[in-house]
């Protein structure tokens, strides 16, 4: 089979009218550090470039905070927490609507930055406006519902008055792959509860983050409430950061590696922590699943974001009865994909974020074949410029090959075959990580009984996306620890709190 490409060189006329604008809208996209409401210089005049992983070229150039920089951005937090807190949470509430409306007028210009800097196809990154979105939209909501209790003690002589407060001052790190949607998902119930914030999103992709920080600006957020601290030296501004006794807790999605180094940190001060990590996530195909179905999973689970979700599904694993109509069905899909530039019309996968990142895919799928793997499809990195690996179909793939043990994060799907129900857990399992996972059969009972025996945090049951605002989002095992969304996710930010009140 062989895969279609757009031509990277010689791009076509560009169909896309947001091509148009891209001058435009990275003009007025803030370059600076958001303190106080203002959009300043680093302390010392430093900055760094932000590069487009579809050419290689630089697209902007930001300031990249220092020390003094974050020590300013967390008094501007600080001081700002008091007044934060006491603010009603009508007018909290209010502030996100506005910032959701805000994103949808501004959605085009959004979609655009992140296809600029992160590479993925326009039509995904306006999927990804959509879903991060919701998240200001469902917090607004549940800013003005998060209720307590006021009861009777058993006894009789008290009455205990039961009530969430926020946290306090936090720290948010977002990694590059989705650039909006990670920040929404802990700005929006960060606000809803009352807390301040400092925002430092992933140097690779921050233009999306400081463009949706001036929205939060426009809908009103008071100075202070959140502060945006994009830098190149990370350790830095989470050491500065973390070793203020006034910060209250640290919100991380990233790598399982950099995430225990944080809760580390986090114990000289007893921060609170939420921990969105990485994950090896299996999709399993039953011998009673609708084919069909699976093969549209498998492409949402594995190909959305070109493979570079921690949501992805890491590994097929497929009834050996049914693995050759699965594999044949899902590379005729796979072969039919159009790798290239995002704003190219009918592309629909994007470069890897960077040279290291598709360098490791190859690294990957050399491991894979060595080992006695078959490639279906693809297989390859994409000559030219930008950081291109062809989507690549991997099967007869033994199980100790590292694209099975390891974290891909790329278009590669890897296919192993299982006999029975007993086996298709024991490799689900078979992984330190327990984010997402996906189960095909048309035998609901068994997928609710796998549901209960998998150490997941979330499951698709015959379906291959599954994320929603409405819904709590986390891992189990070293894939984390709290929610984010659903109701459960204002309660990542808030801190409880007792009275006792003599009975009258
Ligand atoms: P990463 O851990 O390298 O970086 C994430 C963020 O942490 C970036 O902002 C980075 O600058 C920052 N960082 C790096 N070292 C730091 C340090 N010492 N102190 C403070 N901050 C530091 O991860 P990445 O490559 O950006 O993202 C990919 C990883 O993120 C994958 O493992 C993926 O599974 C995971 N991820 C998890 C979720 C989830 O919700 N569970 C979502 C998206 C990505």
């Amino acid at each position: 089979m062989s895969i279609r490409y757009m031509s990277i060189k010689d791009t076509a006329p560009v169909a896309l009218a947001v091509k148009d604008r891209v001058e435009e809208v990275l003009a007025r996209t803030p370059k600076g550090l958001l303190i106080n409401n203002e959009w300043r210089d680093a302390s010392d005049g430093g900055t760094f470039d932000v590069e487009n992983p579809t050419t290689g070229e630089t697209i902007a150039t930001l300031a990249s905070a220092t020390e003094e920089d974050c020590r300013a951005a967390m008094d501007a937090a600080a001081g700002a927490q008091d007044a934060w807190a006491r603010t009603p949470s009508r007018t909290r509430s209010e502030i996100l609507r506005r910032a959701f409306d805000l994103v949808q007028e501004r959605k085009d210009d959004l979609a655009l930055l992140m296809t600029l800097e992160m590479g993925k196809p326009f039509a995904e990154a306006l999927g990804e406006v959509r879903y991060g979105g919701e998240f200001l939209r469902w917090f607004s909501e549940e800013a003005v519902r998060d209720y307590g209790r006021y009861v009777d003690s058993p006894e009789g002589n008290l009455r205990m008055l039961v009530s969430h407060k926020p946290v306090g001052p936090c720290l948010l790190i977002t990694p590059w792959n989705f650039p909006l949607a990670m920040a929404t998902r802990k700005v929006a119930p960060a606000v809803a509860a009352g807390c301040t914030m400092v925002l430092k999103p992933a140097h690779l992709t921050p233009l999306t983050s400081q463009y949706f920080a001036q929205i939060m600006v426009d809908a009103g957020i008071p100075a202070g409430v959140l502060n945006v601290v994009s830098s190149t030296a990370a350790s830095m501004v989470s050491e500065t950061i973390m070793a203020d006794p006034r910060l209250r807790k640290v919100s991380f999605t990233g790598s399982t590696a950099v995430g225990k180094l944080l809760m580390k940190l986090a114990t000289d001060n007893v921060l609170r922590t939420s921990m969105e990590l990485g994950g090896n996530g299996p999709l399993i195909v039953f011998e009673d699943a609708d084919i069909d179905k699976a093969v549209a999973g498998a492409m949402a689970a594995k190909m959305r974001n070109m493979g570079e979700a921690c949501t992805a599904a890491n590994r097929l694993l497929v009834h050996e009865s049914v693995v050759d109509e699965f594999v044949a069905k899902l590379a005729e899909k796979m072969s039919a994909l159009t790798v290239g530039n995002g704003l190219e019309e009918g592309v629909t996968v994007g470069p890897m974020i960077e040279a290291k990142a598709r360098d490791s895919i190859e690294r990957f799928v050399t491991d894979a074949v060595d080992r006695g793997a078959e490639i279906v499809v693809g297989g390859k990195r994409v000559e030219g410029p930008g950081y291109f690996f062809e989507p690549t179909l991997l099967r007869n793939v033994p199980r100790d090959a590292r694209v099975i043990r390891e974290e891909i994060f790329g278009p590669v799907a890897p296919v192993i075959t299982f006999k029975d129900e007993e086996e298709a857990v024991e490799l689900a399992n078979a992984t330190e990580y327990g984010l997402a996972s996906y189960v095909f059969t048309e035998n609901i009972s068994r997928g609710l009984r796998i549901g209960d025996r998998i150490e997941f945090g979330l499951m698709g049951l015959n379906v291959g996306v599954i994320s929603n605002a409405a819904a709590p989002f986390g891992g189990a095992k070293q894939s984390g620890l709290g929610r984010e969304g659903g109701a459960e996710g204002i309660h990542e930010y808030t801190t409880t709190q007792y009275i006792g009140v003599e009975s009258p």
